[in-house]
């Protein structure tokens, strides 16, 4: 049996030994490359990730202690 995969663009399954895998085929290739310049995937960014947001927000704010309780005590 031949492990397939399946074409992101038409779901069609492709052959991991195809020459355009993962892929069926150039013109789903290209579609998915128009995808990536239109920013049709943007949303799956990691960056909008909302556990990735909260790390950078905590970072942030380690980064940037607050002055003010220094000159309090
Ligand atoms: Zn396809």
């Amino acid at each position: 049996m031949t492990k397939t995969l399946h074409c992101p663009i038409c779901r069609k399954p492709v052959a991991l030994d195809h020459s355009e895998v993962p892929f069926c085929s150039e013109r789903c290739r290209t579609i998915d490359l128009g995808k990536w310049a239109s920013g049709d995937y943007k949303i799956s960014s990691p960056i909008l990730d909302p556990d990735l947001l909260e790390d950078l927000e905590h970072a942030h704010q380690q980064q940037h202690p607050t002055d003010e309780s220094k000159w309090r005590n």
